[in-house]
């Protein structure tokens, strides 16, 4: 077989299995096609994307404007690594700073790579601003929180599967529960040497857990009381998916007229990856102000790609793209519609028994427990209706489909999403 083949699904379904580690359960759909907010099989067969690539592709597939600046790019300069300049980093990193409103970026190519940045930097800045002693600064994270892969960040999740036979764990984090004020007080009140408190907007992989409306303000108002540095990893909410630019939301660029939760929640620490790039090139990045940023020093830090001429080519133009489409109006707009659409469904339904989210990042809950295959069950049945969706959990169902859906291509999916449904009623 030559490597440009056209396979069938089966064809490229067997050859991930043989020649792939087994490190994920795909839902059986092969994709060879997307354009924004559809993709299509190999076979030819058209779906609405639900998922986003897990909320990287907030612009749409392939967006033409961001497409257009990477083909650019790569055909100038792709990579020089950090060891010199190069006339376009700089560039990305002031456009993303004022865009969010931060004196300073460091850019990373992977979400994790981009929390364990956030990690060192707020260890460093314990040790060299705080005043912890060497080697015992804490930092806070949440109970189901969900932060990456790596050694360090798996060591603080409470996923067996995500942990087991991977210790030894790091240490140096507290766990606490999420959406607990008291929890987070107590715990910066009884340990002097806390440096951060980790945190998502919204716990996106653990079931799209939404906090009560003022628990980011007050927990950053507790961090500031301790000189705890407020970390918000907004790989998954920010970007405009959660209805604003970000869901901590910040003193940023966000002029979204129903923004009316908490906009002085500025995190100390913003981390962002995913849709930074609209999903067509691994980009990640940490901003924060000098204060912060500053502790980090030649050779302290760093990747070969971070930063790199395509990467920062790619960024400017996705975050355009989330601006000048109007990204986070409309997914608040589209998010009210289908949060409003599925409830109407729930009053009658004897298999949801509720839909949460903000914007366009929601979950159904399934009336089953969480080992069941019914979500499972569900999402082929979706993808045989032509709508693509995958569960974070055994009766939990997230959907998250590109911003740049309109509202026709939205009830569309609405009439999908609850007919699949109604086929599964007893
Ligand atoms: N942080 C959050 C909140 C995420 O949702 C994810 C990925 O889903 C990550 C970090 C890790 O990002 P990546 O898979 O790019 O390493």
């Amino acid at each position: 077989m030559a490597v440009l083949d056209q396979l069938t699904s089966q064809q490229a379904i067997d050859l991930e299995n043989k020649y792939g580690a087994h490190n994920y359960h795909p839902l059986p759909v092969v994709l060879a096609k997307g354009e924004g907010v559809y993709v299509w099989d190999v076979e030819g067969k058209k779906y609405y994307d639900f998922l986003s690539a897990y909320s990287a592709v907030n612009q749409g597939h392939c967006h033409p404007k961001i497409v257009g600046a990477m083909t650019q790019q790569a055909q100038t300069l792709t990579l020089t690594s950090r060891a010199f300049y190069n006339d376009i980093l700089g560039k990305f990193e002031k456009f993303a700073c004022e865009f969010f409103g931060f004196d300073k970026l460091l850019p990373m190519n992977t979400g994790a790579e981009a929390v364990e940045t956030a990690l060192k930097i707020c260890r460093k800045w314990a040790y060299e601003v705080k005043g912890i002693d060497e080697n015992e600064a804490e930092i806070i994270v949440c109970e189901n929180n969900f932060h990456g892969r790596t050694t360090t960040i798996i060591s603080f999740s409470n996923d067996s599967v995500a942990r087991k036979n991977f210790g030894p764990y790091t240490k140096g984090f507290i766990k606490i529960e999420y959406d607990n004020l008291e929890a987070l007080e107590i715990t910066l009140k009884n340990n002097p040497n806390v440096a951060g408190f980790l945190v998502e907007p919204i716990q996106g992989e653990a079931g799209v857990y939404v906090p009560s409306d003022d628990y980011l303000i007050k927990a950053k108002a507790l961090c500031e009381k301790y000189n705890v540095l407020f970390i918000a990893d907004e790989v998954q909410t920010g970007i405009a998916r959660t209805g604003r630019l970000l869901a901590s939301c910040g003193n940023c660029s966000c002029e979204h007229k129903n923004c009316s939760t908490a906009p002085e929640v500025k995190p100390d620490i913003l981390i962002l990856g995913k849709a930074i790039s609209g999903g067509v090139y691994p980009v990640s990045a940490v901003l924060a102000n000098n204060g912060i940023m500053n502790v980090i020093k030649p050779g302290n830090h760093g990747s070969t790609f971070g930063g790199n001429p395509v990467a920062a080519a790619v960024a400017m133009a996705a975050l355009e793209v989330v601006r000048d489409e109007n990204l986070a109006e409309n997914a608040q707009v589209l998010g009210e519609l289908f949060r409003g659409e599925m409830s109407k469904y729930i009053e009658t339904s004897n298999i949801v028994n509720l839909v949460r989210g903000k914007g366009l990042l929601n979950a159904i809950v399934i009336d089953d427990d969480e080992d069941s295959d019914k979500a499972w069950n569900i999402c082929l049945a979706l993808r045989d209706n032509g709508l693509l969706a995958k569960p974070t959990h055994g009766n939990i169902i997230r959907f998250a489909p590109p911003l740049v859906m309109n509202e026709e291509q939205m009830l569309d999916c609405v009439d999908i999403i609850t007919k699949t449904l109604k086929s599964f009623e007893e």
